[in-house]
């Protein structure tokens, strides 16, 4: 019998390409830790040769689901796929250690509801005791919020629905205010439903069953509101959604995407700064969205735009990833905020909020970070 995987498996030539990009393969340069070694042992667990132990779990663990070897496979191997039926399977049918049980089940009765969240996000604002990687971010940011409807300026020329999102909801209200105002500012006229749920993402990524239920009904609100496109600002919710099996799933672009289609108003003011902008990995690798935001920023005038070295190298945020495997996503986050520490940037820009809480976290000198709709929102003030 075949497996619905088993041609998305037999697709992996075992060529090797992909492992110069695989963050685990470069920490510890272990064949299992890398998207070959792991394809593998999906190839002989579905053939039955071997059995999931808790050695076998754990490489798949470790995967950040990056989706970096995506990117870098010439055969066009499906690792996204591949993973993602991995970890339902793992959730189906392994039974974790209590402890990791527990853990998980107590990250997602909090994780995809924002009122859950939110008491967090007061508490880390008034300086409560926390880990490092926790978002501390100001009580005027979280407060912020997007109106339920924001008028286009002037001739209407899209009306969109925005995400509000979980985390970006609790902790960016600030960001997502910011980009129904850009938005608005670009001739879209904007709905932001309060009453919408969560996308699911963060538990879709972990192979946790009630993320398609969840996806289903946020795209059931947002698509029944007659809009030409569902905008996105956080990257991981971006490419989740875009994934579903759903006819609302065709209108959904990320912000940049929209920007970008749009072009700036003509009112665009100057920023003179130095902005280093990361790629978060479910906007370049599993989105395939590189040049929008980039295009975006550099049409701030006085905006100077740095690469940052080994760019497509994940930070090490990955959803939940810094919650789960937090040694190896600690190394990440060091790494990558070395590379920015020496681009010596005004500002480090960002489409994903795990991406900017973990930077943020490891940076040695304090430099603002922001979601590049930010920049645009203060350009456009300027102007
Ligand atoms: S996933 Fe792609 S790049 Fe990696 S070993 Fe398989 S065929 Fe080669
Ligand atoms: S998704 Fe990222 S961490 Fe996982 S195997 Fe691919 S490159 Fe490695």
């Amino acid at each position: 019998m075949t497996s619905d995987v088993r041609p998305l498996l037999d697709d992996c030539v075992h060529c090797g390409f992909c492992l110069p990009t695989c963050p685990t393969y470069q920490l510890w340069g272990e064949e299992p830790d890398s998207p070959r070694g792991r394809i593998l042992l999906m190839d002989l667990v579905d053939k039955g040769e071997l059995a999931v132990t808790d050695t076998v779990v754990e490489h798949w663990d470790r995967c950040l689901g990056c989706m970096a070897c995506v990117t870098s496979c010439p055969s066009g191997v499906r690792y996204d796929a591949l993973i993602e039926s991995t970890r339902a399977k793992v959730d189906r049918e392994y039974r974790r250690p209590r402890s990791d049980r527990w853990r998980r089940s107590a990250l997602f009765a909090v994780l995809p509801y924002h009122r859950r969240l939110r008491p967090a996000a007061y508490a880390l604002a008034l300086h409560l005791p926390a880990p490092k990687i926790a978002p501390r971010r100001k009580l005027s940011a979280i407060r912020q919020q997007p109106p339920a409807r924001t008028p286009a300026a002037g001739e209407p020329r899209m009306k969109v629905a925005m995400l509000l999102g979980c985390v970006q909801r609790a902790f960016f209200g600030d960001v997502n205010a910011a980009t129904a105002r850009v938005l608005g500012a670009y001739g879209c006229e904007v709905l932001a439903p309060r009453d919408q749920g969560c996308c699911g993402a963060l538990e879709l990524h972990a192979g946790r069953a009630p993320a398609g239920p969840r996806r289903t009904a946020l795209l059931d609100r947002l698509g029944a509101l007659g809009v030409d496109r569902i905008v996105v600002n956080s990257a991981g919710c971006g490419s989740a959604l875009k994934e579903a099996d759903h006819p609302a799933a065709a209108l959904v672009r990320d912000v940049h995407e929209v920007l970008a289609e749009l072009g700036p108003p003509r009112r665009l003011g100057r920023l003179d700064l130095r902005v280093a902008y990361h790629d978060a990995c479910h906007l370049g690798h599993a989105q395939g969205v590189r040049a929008a935001p980039r295009a975006v920023l550099a049409a701030i005038p006085g905006v100077q735009l740095l690469e940052v070295p080994d760019a497509e190298i994940c930070c090490g945020s990955a959803g939940v990833y810094n919650l789960l495997q937090p040694d190896a996503a600690r190394d990440l986050g060091r790494r990558k905020a070395a590379a920015i520490d020496a681009l010596h940037a005004d500002v480090i820009a960002a489409a994903n909020p795990g991406c900017l809480i973990q930077i943020s976290a490891y940076l040695e000198r304090h430099v603002p970070t922001l979601h590049p709709v930010q920049l645009v929102d203060r350009a456009l003030r300027a102007g």
